[in-house]
């Protein structure tokens, strides 16, 4: 494969082997989405775009607030559908972004249903694209501040790690709660996925709370070669 520059706008293709990087002119610094169209549904890897793009997937219960959060990075009210609209929502959905990037919206696991493994709480069909998809780059999981992780939870992020899948750790809805209940929160959340408290974006939908950083963390997702 011929080997290209990304700084006059084309991919940058590293070597042969390599997934291509967006080019540079469709990143800019603060991660500004400048378009966003959707582009299919999946449930088989047969049926997931067939090229090369970066993917960042995002992950959560359902009613989390994925849809909002994913509309509030892109500035769009209603791309993404919220969990009362019947039918996306049990699919993967793929949305094209600055014609350079994907984010893959994945069904949101049950409310009630606390099982041992990842497989059965979420059903292979996530699995298999989280284990096998070559375009992924990272996980952005989605939790709610006002309470622990669930069991589910607990499991994607484990499971995530296992696999040394790069995830971020969302705690979203803090609109909902008065600022000073942020950290002690977070350090609940953190002592039970094992990690610091610090490195949780604390995200509001509503209030944008938490957009830039996020923009930011899922800019290096995409940038990091694979
Ligand atoms: P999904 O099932 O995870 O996609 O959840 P939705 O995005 O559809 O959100 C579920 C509900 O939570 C909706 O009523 C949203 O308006 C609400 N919601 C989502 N994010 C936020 C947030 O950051 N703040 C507040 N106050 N409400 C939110």
């Amino acid at each position: 494969m011929k080997k290209q520059g990304a700084e006059n706008g084309k991919r940058a293709v590293i070597n042969g082997n390599s997934s291509p990087l967006p080019p540079a002119h469709c990143l800019p610094d603060a991660l500004v989405i400048i378009s966003a169209e959707f582009i299919t549904s999946a449930v088989r890897p047969e049926q997931y775009p067939q090229d090369k793009l970066p993917e960042v997937a995002f992950a959560g219960r359902s009613n989390v607030g994925k849809s909002a959060l994913i509309n509030c990075l892109i500035q769009r009210k209603k791309l993404v559908r919220t969990s009362r609209t019947p039918g996306r929502t049990q699919l993967i959905n793929f949305f094209k972004m600055n014609d350079c990037f994907r984010f893959v919206d994945l069904p949101g696991y049950g409310y009630a249903k606390v099982s041992q493994s990842l497989r059965e709480s979420w059903g292979p069909m996530i699995e298999t694209y989280l284990d096998s998809r070559q375009n992924l780059r990272g996980v952005v999981q989605i939790m709610d501040l006002r309470h622990p992780p669930s069991p589910d939870d607990i499991s994607l992020w484990s499971w995530l790690k296992e696999k040394k899948i790069p995830a971020i750790p969302i705690l979203t809805k803090a609109d909902k709660l008065s600022r000073t209940k942020w950290n002690p929160l977070a350090q609940a959340a953190g002592r039970i996925l094992g990690i610091s408290p610090g490195d949780f974006i604390i995200f509001s939908a509503q209030t944008q709370q938490g957009r830039n950083e996020l923009l930011c963390r899922v800019k290096e997702l995409i940038l990091q070669p694979k």
